[in-house]
């Protein structure tokens, strides 16, 4: 039960109480009641108010934050000098346009207080901090929360996002151990991570994914600013981010990741994990051993789902989250947006989806069905990702490296382009039988021609390029690598759903040199 714990670590470490100090402040009946405090949430918020003025909403929330943003807690935040968790409580951060801002969506005084939303006269939104909600009774319009205490709504949404995943030989360790272990989602994950960084300690990060990645290059960079401490990244794939980047791509990232300083150890699981003094004494299935001040645990999330079984709500039994329908609704007047969400994409099939994008277009969508749009959910949603300065991509689709993909590159050197036929293609089958196409666009003044198309062969510089990802020969995914402003398009020829002749063609519409 990942929400639960992480409010109960929030109680211990900054020793916060919920907000009011009783459920029995709370109203007892709300218009508009969103269940969980976080992006989808403030979302449908802000869409129910610009459709229904002086709408009431109460949020109830098992967080002990106001509603905020969670991109930069593994980005922005790190490259944000003198960062500290008592100078910086609004945790604000220079967006890499220039511009600052904090993590929360809003500052405190925007909030009405829950114990005064009933009279209200021009309504707002009041957030219930550090309770939980245990079953909602979708007939009768209740929720529950877990002491007891009943609130009544006219319109509900649940928006209860993902819960960190940890692996069992950490979950069952002995406490010694398991205190140096952590997951990573809040804001108080990054205040104590950053007391280990802040502290020159070693970190080892488990995972090759987002968290994994994004967390693994921002303390490098955080490390070598500071002086700090050595930054391991361990997985058992054979590359960064392979369940997005086909693998000569996530080979070669991996490569520019090993440049920015972190120390990654691919094909590799942690066997054993004990106390040593002040450090965790890691012992790798590669025979390798590792002292680690605090080890981040970056394994995926699962949905919060718990209220599902005593609400009687179906949860999809190989994606997880509520099943709902077009308009996002998992029972009359009770809406499920964000992470949570199981929807159905009439191009894709039915989805899951962890990204911010979804969290914010789904909310506003239920939020604007909560006040009687009734529109189905059709958005195409992108992510984004940064690893260090030179890899910055966005993706629309299905972004995933089992499917077959054809990668198409500008070589950084180039200042001309070649006509299609020129280009340099190299097809290649990997061990998990996906097959992958990259084509070169080498240009007339590369002085890359060939390359071994062998794994551990020398590979060109894929500095910029798109990936298209195939399904029955079309377009169900596009990868911008290192090329920005182009989500519209990709959007558009995912939505067009044909075949296409000659790939090359499309890619010259995202104008890869320019
Ligand atoms: P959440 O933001 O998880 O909010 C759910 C809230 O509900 C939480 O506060 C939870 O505690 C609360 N809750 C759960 N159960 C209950 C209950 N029973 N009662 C009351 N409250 C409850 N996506 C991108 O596209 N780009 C990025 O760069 C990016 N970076 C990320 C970096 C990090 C470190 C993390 C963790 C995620 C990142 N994401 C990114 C993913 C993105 O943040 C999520 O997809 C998004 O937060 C989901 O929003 P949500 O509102 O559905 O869920
Ligand atoms: P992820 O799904 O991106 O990566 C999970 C990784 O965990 C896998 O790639 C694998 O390396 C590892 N793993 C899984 N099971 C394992 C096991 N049993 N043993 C060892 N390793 C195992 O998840 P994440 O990186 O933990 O991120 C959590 C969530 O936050 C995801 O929903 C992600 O989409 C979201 N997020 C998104 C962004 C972004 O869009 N830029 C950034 C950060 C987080």
């Amino acid at each position: 039960d990942g929400d639960n714990n992480s409010a109960d670590a929030k109680r211990g470490v900054s020793g916060l109480v919920t907000s009011p100090d009783s459920s029995e402040k709370l109203p007892k009946h709300v218009p508009y009641l969103i269940i969980g405090g976080g992006t989808a949430a403030f979302s449908a918020f802000r869409s129910i108010k610009s459709n229904d003025a002086k709408a009431k909403v109460l949020i109830v929330s098992n967080e002990y934050h106001k509603p905020y943003m969670r991109p930069p807690l593994s980005k922005e935040l790190w490259y944000t000098p003198n960062t500290n968790e008592k100078t910086n409580k609004d945790y604000r951060f220079k967006q890499w346009a220039g511009s600052e801002r904090s993590l929360f969506f809003e500052p405190d005084e925007f909030f009405v207080d829950p114990e005064k939303l009933e009279e209200s006269v021009n309504g707002g939104i009041a957030v219930a901090q550090g309770f939980s909600v245990q079953k909602v009774d979708a007939q009768n319009h209740t929720v529950t929360l877990n002491d007891g205490y009943k609130i009544t709504y006219d319109e509900c949404l649940i928006a209860t996002g993902c819960a960190p995943k940890n692996l069992p030989m950490f979950r069952d360790a002995a406490p010694s151990v398991r205190e140096k272990v952590m997951v990573y989602r809040t804001p108080d994950d990054f205040d104590r991570l950053l007391r280990y960084a802040a502290e020159k300690r070693s970190i080892t990060i488990v995972g090759n994914g987002f968290i994994g990645s994004e967390l693994a290059c921002s303390l490098a960079h955080y490390s070598k600013e500071n002086d700090g401490g050595k930054i391991y990244q361990v997985f058992q794939e054979s590359g960064n981010m392979s369940k997005v980047l086909p693998n000569y791509l996530s080979r070669w990232t991996m490569a520019k990741m090993k440049n920015q300083g972190v120390c990654v150890i691919p094909n590799a699981s942690i066997k054993s994990a004990t106390r040593d003094e002040e450090s965790l004494k890691l012992e790798l299935n590669n025979g390798m051993t590792l002292l680690s001040d605090i080890v981040v645990v970056c394994v995926g999330c699962s949905p919060n789902t718990n209220l599902a079984s005593p609400s009687k709500l179906e949860v999809d039994r190989t994606l997880g989250g509520f099943v709902v329908n077009a308009e996002l609704e998992a029972r009359r007047n009770l809406y499920v947006a964000g992470d949570a969400s199981c929807f159905y994409d009439p191009l894709l099939g039915r989805r899951r989806v962890e990204h911010h994008d979804h969290s914010v277009v789904s909310g506003k969508l239920a939020g604007e069905n909560m006040t009687g749009a009734k529109k189905p959910y059709v958005h195409q949603s992108m992510f984004w990702s940064d690893l260090g300065p030179e890899i910055g991509y966005e993706g629309i689709g299905l972004a995933d490296s089992s499917l077959p993909t054809v990668g198409i590159f500008a070589l950084p050197s180039a200042t001309d382009a070649r006509s299609s036929t020129d280009n340099l293609t190299v097809n290649r089958e990997e061990d998990d039988g996906s097959k992958h196409t990259i084509i070169v666009d080498e240009k007339s003044n590369s002085d890359v021609v060939t390359w071994d198309d062998d794994a551990h062969g020398e590979q060109p510089d894929y500095g910029r390029g798109v990936i298209f990802y195939l399904k029955n020969e079309k377009i169900v995914g596009v990868l911008m690598w290192n090329l920005f402003s182009r989500v519209g398009l990709a959007r558009t020829i995912i939505n067009q759903n044909k075949k296409y002749d000659d790939l090359n063609e499309v890619a010259k519409l995202f104008e890869i040199h320019s």
